[in-house]
Order: structure tokens, then C-alpha cells, then sequence
């Protein structure tokens, strides 16, 4: 085990744990998802967790294990962001924002932003596309071979847009848009949507990303209630990716453009409707989608004042929709709906700060243990991970954070760096398929 160079971006409460180690946990509070378990031993065996217990329970102190003694310390899952862009924007001009004149500077960025959000607690992420693949790639490929320090990452490669959809920029010349793929690219048809798929997973993407309505970033507000890609094309989509075994996320802020979706059999519903009703809960419901509401990005841009970068529209917008996105949350926590943790954050002000979604939903009406869950064990499940992160088990790997405080007695711990006691991060993350 070895912790990062004090050099860099990261301070030395991070350790990455080898192959080979072993070692024990010593007599922190262990959260099993539903309650502590006080004065425990927790046998860490190649990067995976062996065995938990309280002290004294089966196994005992062993010389084989080394053992590092975290008495007080209140133990979690490493958390999961299912929602990043990790692809270094900077700022939200509407040029600079996706172009610029060096565009590996955005994978540097990226380096910094990743080492912020390992930081932060959360060590498993998964990208959803803007900007060019082969830098989110590549940053998979260092950060797994420990070149530099982040989150595990699952990658989208390009989301799909239908053209004109979602992933237009508006002010751009439409050409230029098809050209560069700032935001998307673009597929039409069921055989298109379908061999735009195989070409994403083709280049080594994880998961499958598509936009079935417009955003709040997009103008004009009318294009909002119209839904992106037919019910053919997102049903193509999904059982290509389900043939693979891979997960689709989609976008969708719209209430039509929503159902689509999730009818169409998609796995995690990014945003949401802030104009629910019982049909869509019913649906939610019964389709086992999870639901990422993304609830931090809505209330910061509400809250962003002029010269902030947040477009004037996009925040007036914002503060319409933010009362209807909390409602949302409240509801589908109401019905039972999975609900994970997804900021929709990349570059700071917002990348680092992860764990502002945490208390966000929180906030609209989660209990601690159930916002805990939404960035842990719920979000390990929708991203077909379940088992083997977010969760403190046996078999799990141990992506753990140590936390000086009580994160269930006190939620606000868990956005609060200065009480991250240690952060163990496991080589290597089992793809979905
Ligand atoms: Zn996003």
C-alpha cells in the first residue's frame, strides 16, 4: 500500500492498496448500510474485503495481517458518482466551453479534477460523454495503471443525440456542430442508433449514453417538452447495449422524453421530470430504472448570480424547475423508486464537491441512511456493480473512506474534507460485463 507523492494533487490520507497486501481495520465503527457496527476488525486480503466483525468475533489479531488502528473513526463504502463530465471544461462561455486552440489542455484539467474528486471521498465515477472520448479514455487507462490519481471510471464514449437533438449547441453554424461533436454525436434510425452503439463500445466505452429531450441548457424552453429519438431508436439502442451486457443512461429533463425512455428499457434516468404525475412514478416503479436526479447542479444554477458563466435563461429556468426537481425526489423515495447519487459535475467549482448531491437530496427528503445508499450500494447497482463497490462485505472491494465524525448522525459530514481520516482505493475495477 502506498499513498500518492505529497507532491501531488492529493494529500496523504489516500492510500492505493496492491496486489498481495493484507492487513486489518482496527477498531472503527463499520457501517453495514442499515446500522454501525462498533470496535470492529475489518480483514483487508488483496485489495478486497475478507471478513468484518466487532473485535473478538472470528478471525482474531493475526501477525500475517498488519494491523492499522483507526479507533473513533466511523468507516463507509468509497463513494460513487454516477453522473461526471470529467473532461476538463472550463467555465461557461459558449466557445471556450467547447472549443479550444489546445485541446489536450482538457486532459490535463481533467488530471486535476479527478485527483479532487478521489479527495473528496468518492472513488468510483462514471463519465457521460461531452467532449472527446479518447481523453476520457485515456484518463480510465492512467488512473487504472496508478500513473495518476482519481476515481475508478466507467465511460460513456460520445452520448448520442438525434440530429439537431440535444446535442446541438445553439450557437454554433449546425455544421460545425456535426463536425466537432462538442457535446454528442448523432445517430437517426433504429440500424443507426444501433451500429453508433457497437462503433462506442468498439472504442472502449463502458456504458452507453443517449438524450431523449432537451436540457437546461438548451434554448429555446419550448424544444423542452419535445422528446429525442423515437421509441424504435431508444429501443434499439438499449438492446444492443443489453446484448452486451451494458447499461444506458439517459437524459431526459421532459416528462414525455422521460417515459420514453425508461418504456424503452434504459437503466438510469439522468435529471428527471420536474413535472411528475402518477404514470410516470408507476413506471419508474415497475421498470426497476433508477432514477439520478442530479438535484446539486439544479440548485447551484438557481442560485448563480450574474457573471457566474450559468446563462441567464438556464438559471431563470433553473429556479422554475427547482421546486418540481425536489419534488421528484421526494416522490420516487415516496414510492420506492431507486434513487442514486449523480452531481453533474466535472471541473471546480462544483468537481471536488461531489458530495454536495449527497446532502441535496437529503435536503428534498431522504433519510442519512438512504442518501448514504443513493451514493453507495444503490449506486453500485445501477451501474452493474453491485457486490463489488458500495457496500462494507465480504467479497467487496475495499474502497473505503474513514471519517473523524458520524456521516449518519450528521449527514453534513460527508461534504466536510477536513474529516476524511483515510481513504483506501483498490487496483483495478471489474467492468459491468
Ligand atoms: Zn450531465
Amino acid at each position: 500500500m502506498h499513498s500518492y507523492a505529497p507532491d501531488s494533487q492529493l494529500n496523504s490520507s489516500v492510500r492505493r492498496i496492491g496486489a498481495g497486501e493484507r492487513f486489518d481495520l482496527v477498531g472503527a465503527s463499520v457501517w453495514s448500510g442499515s446500522a454501525w457496527v462498533e470496535n470492529a476488525r475489518m480483514r483487508i486480503v488483496d485489495g478486497r474485503i475478507e471478513s468484518v466483525g466487532p473485535i473478538g468475533s472470528s478471525p482474531g489479531a493475526d501477525a500475517n495481517h498488519p494491523e492499522i488502528g483507526l479507533d473513533g473513526a466511523f468507516l463507509t463504502a468509497g463513494f460513487i458518482d454516477c453522473h461526471v463530465h470529467l473532461t476538463g471544461l472550463d467555465g461557461h462561455d459558449p466557445f471556450r466551453r467547447n472549443i479550444e486552440r489546445y485541446s489536450s489542455v482538457r486532459l490535463v484539467r481533467a488530471v486535476r479534477d479527478a485527483g479532487a474528486i478521489l479527495r473528496a471521498g468518492f472513488t468510483t465515477v462514471r463519465h457521460l460523454g461531452h467532449g472527446d472520448p479518447n481523453q476520457a479514455e485515456a484518463l480510465k487507462q492512467a488512473i487504472d495503471e496508478g500513473l495518476v490519481a482519481g476515481p475508478k471510471m466507467l465511460t460513456s464514449g460520445w452520448a448520442l443525440s438525434q440530429t439537431g437533438g440535444h446535442g446541438n449547441l445553439h450557437a454554433w453554424p449546425y455544421s460545425l456542430v456535426e463536425q466537432l461533436r462538442p457535446r454528442s454525436a448523432f445517430c437517426d434510425g433504429p440500424d443507426e442508433c444501433r451500429k453508433f452503439v457497437r462503433r462506442i463500445l468498439g472504442d472502449g466505452a463502458d456504458c452507453i449514453k443517449i438524450y431523449t429531450s432537451e436540457g437546461l441548457v438548451s434554448s429555446p424552453d419550448h424544444l423542452i417538452d419535445i422528446p429525442n429519438f423515437t421509441a424504435a431508436e431508444i429501443e434499439a439502442i438499449v438492446d444492443e447495449a443489453h446484448r452486451r451486457g451494458v447499461r444506458v443512461a439517459a437524459h431526459a429533463t421532459g416528462l414525455e422524453g422521460s417515459m420514453l425512455a425508461v418504456q424503452g428499457g434504459v437503466d438510469t434516468l439522468e435529471h428527471g421530470p420536474h413535472d411528475i404525475d402518477d404514470d410516470f412514478l408507476r413506471l419508474m416503479r415497475s421498470s426497476g430504472a433508477t432514477l439520478v436526479p442530479t438535484l446539486s447542479v439544479f440548485e447551484w444554477a438557481a442560485s448563480s448570480e450574474a457573471g457566474s458563466g450559468v446563462p441567464a435563461f438556464a438559471a431563470e429556468r433553473a429556479r422554475r424547475w427547482l421546486e418540481g426537481h425536489r419534488r421528484l425526489v421526494a416522490a420516487a423515495a415516496q414510492a420506492g423508486i431507486p434513487i442514486a447519487v449523480g452531481s453533474d459535475s466535472g471541473a471546480p467549482p462544483r468537481g471536488g464537491r461531489n458530495a454536495e448531491e449527497i446532502l441535496a437530496i437529503a435536503r428534498a427528503g431522504l433519510s442519512p441512511a438512504l442518501a448514504l445508499a443513493a451514493a453507495t450500494n444503490v449506486g453500485a447497482e445501477a451501474l452493474g456493480l453491485g457486490g463489488d463497490v458500495g457496500v462494507l462485505a465480504p467479497g467487496a472491494r475495499a474502497d473505503i473512506v474513514a471519517w473523524s465524525r458520524d456521516p449518519v448522525a450528521d449527514i453534513g459530514v460527508v461534504a466536510d474534507v477536513s474529516a476524511i481520516r483515510l481513504i483506501l482505493q483498490s487496483e483495478g475495477l471489474k467492468k459491468p460485463w
